[in-house]
């Protein structure tokens, strides 16, 4: 493919970047190998406006895979973040911001009857099947095709994210014995799950799935399935986790739990929880978070967790995320799907508009999207033709089409109209494009 527009700045950031950082990134999916082309480098980020190093200006529909719910740079986050900042940056020590966090997330969401913060999801979900795996003396863990818990070694097996955009079953370094434990299964079939826990009697630790899902694409749970994992695990004596890193905080005020009630042992949050810095947590039941240290046996532990300036972001994120908050962002984000929907029909794209709550997804298939499998039959082809020309015209997609879109409370009227502007010839190319 052809692109018909420069970004000289971003190509020589990206030339320098290449020759001292492993293909030029710090996080693969950022390098635009999956649509080609030159990763733009921001340098500014106000509301729902990204600026990039070679002074254009794109509406950002990535929000920086998630965290920036409210916008970039919204004047209440920062000025938290600069009155935290002007105290000193990290104190190795407890501090109060820790646990007005901690206490903020506690009185969002039920089941999180205690709560330890880290600084990364993947860290989250890495403590929580350690936790569930000493809580239960069990190895095994079941995970979902498809599903992406952050770099996890015994969790990298069929991810999603990253690993669904490169078409990488697996990945080098992590060996048959870390990944031996882990089974397996395809997303939204109870069946296989029920069979899994036949297979293994006694033997299963926990079953962690995301909450609902928007690491192949937003597909959400079928009716009833989180239900049927949790009634599974129960029965079984299993842990079920539910990671919220995505859908925390985000999906709603309570997150994917606050839309489907069903009631997870342990829980895991991140993005939206750090306001745009390193902070995620992971929590649940208090008799199995009992079993940390230092309380009790379990390892785990953080040079920066709960850094008094992360924390201060999150927590001032966390306060402005009022119902009225949630109403603009679920109105601004079927706003979109409605257009985009309307632009793929218009130039007879095969198209599905997945969403779940205010994430939302395209796959290039008419045909239902109920788990990875699908999600790779779709022509995926198609998004790199749309993704290019929405750059070029001032949008910034993610670069790829198994990730979902977000939007914020900043994404207003004039946000709306130049996304709309924008899609016709972008359907259009779409339509256009050839395998
Ligand atoms: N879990 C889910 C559902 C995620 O979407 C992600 C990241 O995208 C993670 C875990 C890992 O989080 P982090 O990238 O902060 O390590």
């Amino acid at each position: 493919m052809v692109y018909s527009y420069e970004a000289p700045v971003s190509q020589s950031l990206f030339d320098r970047a290449s020759v001292v950082t492993p293909g030029g990134v710090n996080s693969p999916v950022r390098a635009f190998r999956a649509v080609g082309g030159t990763p733009r480098f921001m340098v500014s980020g106000t509301g729902p406006y990204l600026t990039d190093a070679d002074g254009r200006e794109y509406v950002d529909l990535v929000c920086s895979w998630g965290p920036m719910i409210l916008g970039h740079s919204h004047p209440e986050v920062i000025a938290a973040v600069q009155e935290a900042v002007s105290r000193g940056t990290s104190f190795g020590t407890p501090g109060e911001g820790e646990v007005a966090l901690a206490e903020e997330i506690v009185a969002r969401i039920e089941p999180v009857e205690q709560v330890r913060l880290v600084s990364s999801g993947t860290e989250a979900t890495m403590s929580a099947i350690r936790l569930a795996r000493g809580f239960t003396g069990r190895a095994k863990v079941v995970k979902f095709a498809g599903c992406y818990h952050g770099h996890v070694d015994a969790l990298l097996a069929a991810a999603g994210s990253g690993l669904a955009t490169f078409g990488l079953p697996d990945t080098p370094g992590v060996t048959g014995a870390t990944a031996g434990d882990t089974v397996v299964l395809p997303y939204n079939d109870l069946d296989a799950v029920r069979a899994a826990f036949a297979a293994h009697p006694g033997e299963i630790a926990c079953v962690i799935t995301e909450a609902s899902p928007g690491n192949m694409g937003v597909v959400p749970p079928a009716e009833g399935f989180n239900a049927g994992l949790k009634e599974l695990c129960a029965a079984d004596g299993a842990l079920f986790i539910s990671d919220e890193v995505m859908t925390g905080f985000r999906t709603s005020k309570a997150g994917w739990y606050g839309i489907d009630g069903v009631r997870p042992d342990l829980m895991t949050f991140g993005k939206v929880m750090g306001g745009g810095f390193p902070a995620a947590a992971f929590g649940g039941r208090a008799d199995v978070m009992a079993h940390l240290a230092p309380a009790g046996p379990v390892y785990q532990a953080g040079t920066l967790s709960g850094n008094p300036v992360a924390t201060a972001a999150g927590l001032a994120q966390l306060r402005l995320l009022d119902d009225a908050a949630y109403a603009k962002i679920d109105a601004v984000s079927a706003e979109l799907r409605s257009l985009v929907g309307d632009a793929f029909t218009k130039e007879g794209v095969a198209h599905t508009v997945s969403s779940a709550s205010n994430m939302f997804s395209v796959f290039f298939t008419d045909r239902p999207v109920r788990n990875y499998d699908d999600a790779k039959k779709q022509e995926a082809f198609r998004f790199t033709a749309f993704f290019h020309s929405m750059l070029e015209q001032g949008v910034y997609l993610p670069p790829s089409a198994f990730e979902s879109w977000f939007v914020s409370t900043a994404h207003d009227e004039r946000a709306v109209e130049r996304i709309a502007a924008a899609l016709p010839a972008a359907a259009r190319a779409a339509s256009e494009a050839t395998a």
